[in-house]
């Protein structure tokens, strides 16, 4: 483990409070430190008050900071001295030490200050790191971890025996510390929890942080209990998207609301499921009480979806009389599926969360090898697990979410997704909580966002093969999929009928119409399994109801593609899929219509561009987030009951009105 400082690079952070958010980064930087929201720092600093009297404050990471991105205004300022006080009482319900740290800031913007600050406040250090350092828990989470500890440190740092975060824990370091710290103490050990270093200077406490975790790392190598090989006995099982989207079907009816499912397959993963002693090692619990809170209990080591299904309904039906609401009950339900087939599969209530969880358990995955390698891995008790999982302070937090966007746990298909009006549903889909998958021809559909819950997707629609690899994709990145949008289509040049030639008409049925019919018939097992119903939205085009002269391949084709539409609904609607077509017209801000083209049209018409843009009964015009919106709209509620509707967009025209 080595250091990150730079000076030329610390040279640009000037006074404590900056020299605190340079190497609280630099820790954040370490995802064997810290991850996600993890670990916390502080600094002490002497300031001026409104009397112009000096008073010590405790600059502590807020909550909501991430290390790696945290800034100045990430810290909260805490009156010192009564946090000192604090520490002094025998006892302090959380909740109410929440408050006191609240209504003890100095700046009342600051984001609520880290439960763990009184814990800061009683270190006698002006920098104060924590992290919960995998090398450091896979020392402590073994048999005889305190003894290893010991052996590891000597008399360089403390060691406090597990006490879960809080009052309580504050309380036991401000009596141990004092008692049993010397002149070699550069630092704190909380058994099954973490890791403390403190020093005068920035640099000091960051890398006594660093030497501290390194003799945890080199005690590990020299014991063969560092780097771990995983070689998979089986490979990953292929073609699954009819197998994953059973699974999370089953795990959203028994959450009671859709999730998202993320299939991790790589060797890692599959190699750890596939271990004998999975159901064992796997069991024992998360590595620290901040892993706890985010991956939730243990994960599910079983058989086949019924056998997770059944787990987890077991799982919520011994919860129910324990949580207050239903959305308690998801919150704290497992998240994350071990199989020696399919991997390791983390579920959340947003891809973001399935994300996080994955990245947590991979972590926890290489403490629990390499603590089974020493001698065995042993993390918390079951009841030290449940009392994180019900402290009063997360359920407070859960209690207090307000209601999540209407398409949370949910998955959407565009096609077509690079631009115009299928960028634009892409954007309305995400606004509303789903997770979307973006497909186009367009090589830039992979980078359009940088987000867990988008996929980019190049791909012809045309070839057949391309369209069961799109699918598999989409189930192992999401789960499954409850929407599809069909927006992809081509508008060739006008052309009038005795010059059309046969490949360009075969040619715009086969992306307008053959392709959406293929995607349609293999999507169709997906969308039978969407916790709340499938949904299809066709973007039409008003030439289904008023085609026009030189558009012969193109109006045959959208009105093809309606008719299928139709007959899809009369299959579908007994598998509680439904699907609906909107007709926009002269959408004039996508790809096709350069300043040029629209320029020209207008003239064509004798009339000026304004006026051309707004040519219909509205004198309005129609733009892609317009069209979008509907599209979106049509896989929500408000169309529940609808099925196999044609809705206009385009201002009012009066062809086909
Ligand atoms: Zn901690």
């Amino acid at each position: 483990m080595k250091s990150m400082w730079v000076d030329a690079e610390a040279r640009q952070f000037s006074g404590d409070l900056a020299l605190r958010v340079f190497t609280s980064r630099l820790l954040g930087r370490d995802k064997s430190l810290v991850l996600h929201g993890g670990g916390n720092t502080s600094v002490k600093i002497i300031e001026k008050n409104a009397f112009g009297e000096d008073e010590e404050l405790l600059y502590v990471k807020g909550s909501g900071w991430d290390l790696e991105k945290i800034e100045a205004a990430g810290f909260s300022p805490v009156r010192l001295d009564y946090l000192r006080r604090l520490a002094q009482l025998p006892s302090l319900p959380d909740p109410q030490m929440v408050n006191e740290l609240v209504t003890h800031m100095t700046v009342a913007t600051a984001p609520v200050p880290s439960v763990e600050a009184i814990l800061h406040a009683i270190l006698p250090y002006k920098f104060v790191d924590h992290t919960h350092a995998d090398a450091v828990l896979t020392v402590t989470n073994t048999a005889d971890g305190e003894a290893r500890v010991r052996e590891i440190y000597g008399d360089r740092v403390v060691v406090i025996p597990y006490v879960m975060p809080g009052f309580d824990l504050a309380r036991l370091c401000a009596e141990r510390f004092p008692a049993e710290s010397g002149p070699d103490t550069i630092g704190m050990v909380l058994l099954n929890h973490g890791i403390f270093s403190f020093g005068s200077t920035a640099k000091e406490s960051y890398e006594r942080m660093i030497v501290l975790v390194g003799m945890a790392e080199d005690y590990l190598r020299e014991r063969g209990a560092w780097e771990m090989s995983a070689a998979a006995a089986r490979p990953a099982k292929a073609g699954t998207r009819a197998e994953l989207a059973q699974l999370r079907n089953r795990l959203s009816s028994a959450a009671g609301t859709p999730v998202v499912m993320k299939r991790h397959a790589d060797e890692k993963y599959l190699a750890f499921a596939q271990r004998d002693d999975i159901a064992s090692i796997s069991q024992q619990g998360p590595a620290t009480p901040d892993h706890v809170i985010r991956t939730k209990r243990l994960p599910m080591v079983g058989q086949d979806a019924d056998a997770y299904a059944e787990a987890y309904r077991r799982y919520f039906a011994e919860l129910e009389p324990l949580a207050k609401d239903r959305k308690t009950i998801l919150d704290t339900a497992p998240r994350i599926i071990l199989d020696s087939d399919l991997g390791m599969c983390t579920v959340g209530r947003t891809a973001k969360d399935a994300t996080i969880v994955a990245e947590l358990f991979d972590h926890t995955i290489d403490v629990i090898l390499r603590a089974t390698a020493l001698g065995g891995y042993r993390a918390l008790t079951a009841k030290d697990i449940f009392d994180v999982e019900y402290w009063d302070l997360e359920q407070a937090k859960l209690r207090k979410g307000g209601k999540p966007p209407v398409f949370t746990g949910e998955v959407a298909l565009v096609t077509g997704a690079a631009s115009g009006i299928g960028k634009a549903c892409v954007e309305a889909l995400l606004a509303r909580g789903a997770a979307v998958v973006g497909v186009d021809l367009n090589p830039n559909i992979e980078s359009l966002y940088a987000r867990p819950d988008y996929l980019g997707i190049q791909c012809d629609l045309t070839s057949e093969g391309t369209i069961g690899q799109l699918l598999e994709r989409t189930a192992e990145t999401f789960g499954g999929l409850d929407m599809l949008v069909l927006n992809a289509g081509i508008f060739p040049g006008g052309c009038r009928i005795d010059s059309l030639k046969t490949e360009e008409w075969q040619r715009v049925m086969r992306v307008n119409l053959d392709s959406n019919m293929i995607l349609m018939r293999e999507t169709h097992p997906l969308l039978k399994l969407a916790p709340r119903g499938g949904r299809v939205v066709v973007i039409g085009s008003k030439n289904v109801p008023a085609p026009g002269p030189g558009a012969a391949a193109y109006s045959a084709s959208k009105a093809a593609l309606n008719q299928l539409a139709r007959v899809a609904a009369l299959e579908w609607g007994s598998d509680g899929i439904r699907i609906n077509s909107l007709h926009p017209n002269a959408v004039f801000d996508t790809g096709i219509w350069t300043e040029d083209v629209l320029a020209a049209r207008a003239k064509h018409y004798g009339l000026t561009v304004e006026e051309y843009k707004k040519n219909n009964v509205l004198r309005t015009e129609v733009t892609s987030r317009d069209v979008a919106e509907l599209a979106a709209e049509m896989c929500g509620p408000l169309f529940a009951k609808t099925t196999a509707a044609q809705v206009p967009v385009d201002g009012g025209n009066d062809r086909v009105i």
